[in-house]
């Protein structure tokens, strides 16, 4: 165990870390094993991992299905390329199986190995799209403040965390940021979208990008006529919709697609994470019969786009298992109904405890937010640190969960996996209650 943790330290760069805390303490825990809702780590710890690690395990951990599905794939063919005019089975049976569960105008899609890889080939899809329309000048991105939409250049840049800016040194030209429809309601949203789009001039402007709940904003759930009046603006602008379904595609709202809640079919839709339950590494872009009738009708010659794994038949296998297991457990049902305990769980606790602000959720994406005086709308001072408290707190009682900290929100994040039951939604809820009531003593609240 001194071992991996000295090696851990001295060669493995981790993904969103602070190198200098890991090269100081080392990785603070080293995961074994998984199942169902539960990760247990080396020293035989059981954590509740409500996050379903990073948004994604959606059919919970250790299935053995997915295993299997992925082995008999390797046996008869692990890999072979998807470029230009080969092909394989379990992708064009995917390709077809995802058609069915999306939107149905959206048809025809072009795989990846993730959600930025997704996001960044959206971009280059929609301005080759106007391009070959003869519109090379829409190629603007607009997107909004606090979404989150992956780390590869163009997802960066269309990112609105300022704090994923600082390691690109420069955001890609031809991005802009928009009001958030959570903070600003859906007016003051709108009408921010449409001050940015006339400033950089309508005929600039290819595509609007938002998440339908912006997960690494901290579960900003927007009011729930926002995406109506979205669709409204970019009609009348011309606008290409992407939706970003990343974390809330594959159930983990109550619905197939998070975008479902408010009737309305974006013209590209982006997915990764919940379609493999992070079992293989996948994403892609689907878009729209319109759109790719225009590339199929104008497209001149090759789409230089393709990513080696572009279509991975193992990666194809495992998802169709996952979506399977989706299917035949009921597990969009289950979101939709364990949501509901978890977000009536979350208002006792709100009732019932002195430091809780607004409180949300659709289906298993939800969030609590600490305010040191919520009658008044008084955040904590940013020093108190009080999110992260919480977050250890709940680590001691064996719970993972994720904060999220800016401009002196503290907010806890949750995501579990959605085959979780109701004793453990109720569990969930009671380790929360006491992480919380434990920092209010602290913080003398
Ligand atoms: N889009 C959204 C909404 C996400 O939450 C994420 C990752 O958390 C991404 C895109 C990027 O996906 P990946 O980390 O697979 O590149």
């Amino acid at each position: 165990m001194d071992q991996l943790i000295e090696w851990d330290k001295k060669h493995f760069i981790h993904p969103t870390s602070s190198i200098r805390d890991q090269q100081e303490k080392g990785a603070k825990v080293i995961f074994e094993k998984g199942e169902g809702i539960y990760l247990t780590d080396k020293n035989g710890k059981k954590y509740i991992d409500a996050m379903s690690s990073l948004w994604n395990v959606n059919i919970g951990h250790g299935r053995k299905e997915l295993g299997e599905a992925a082995r008999q794939q390797m046996d008869q063919l692990a890999f072979s390329s998807a470029f230009s005019t080969f092909s394989h089975e379990p992708t064009i049976q995917l390709a077809k199986k995802i058609a069915d569960l999306a939107p149905s105008n959206l048809n025809a899609i072009f795989f990846t190995s993730g959600g930025s890889e997704s996001n960044d080939s959206a971009f280059k899809l929609v301005r080759h799209y106007w391009r070959i329309q003869g519109q090379p000048e829409r190629n603007k991105i607009v997107s909004l403040k606090r979404g989150y939409h992956g780390v590869a250049a163009g997802a960066t840049s269309a990112t609105g965390i300022p704090e994923f800016w600082d390691m690109a040194g420069q955001l890609q030209s031809g991005f802009v940021h928009a009001a958030t429809p959570y903070w600003e309601g859906t007016q003051g949203s709108i009408k921010s979208i449409r001050e940015v789009i006339e400033a950089e001039g309508p005929e600039t402007i290819a595509a609007f990008i938002a998440e339908p709940i912006q997960g690494a904003g901290g579960v900003l759930v927007p009011p729930s006529d926002y995406f109506q009046e979205i669709r409204k603006l970019c009609d009348d602008y011309g606008i290409v919709f992407i939706a970003d379904e990343v974390i809330t595609g594959f159930g983990r709202t109550g619905t197939m697609f998070g975008l479902e809640h408010s009737g309305v079919q974006p013209d590209m839709m982006t997915f990764a994470k919940g379609v493999t339950s992070g079992y293989f590494p996948l994403g892609g872009v689907i878009v729209s019969d319109q759109i790719h009738g225009v590339l199929k009708e104008k497209s001149m010659g090759t789409l230089f786009h393709g990513f080696t794994y572009s279509g991975h038949p193992t990666a194809a296998a495992v998802a169709l298992k996952n979506i399977e297991i989706i299917e035949k457990e009921g597990l969009v049902e289950n979101s939709r109904k364990m949501g509901e305990l978890l977000l009536e769980g979350f208002k006792k606790l709100k009732a019932d405890l002195q430091i809780i602000g607004d409180v949300r959720g659709v289906g298993l994406l939800g969030a609590v937010e600490l305010m040191e005086d919520p009658s008044a709308n008084k955040r904590f001072s940013p020093e108190l640190k009080v999110a992260g408290k919480v977050i250890e707190a709940l680590h001691q009682r064996g719970v993972i969960c994720r904060a999220v900290a800016y401009e002196g929100t503290d907010i806890i994040c949750f995501s579990p996996p959605l085959v979780i039951k109701e004793e453990e939604v109720k569990t969930l809820l009671e380790k929360l209650r006491e992480a919380i009531s434990e920092v209010a003593q602290e913080l003398s609240v």
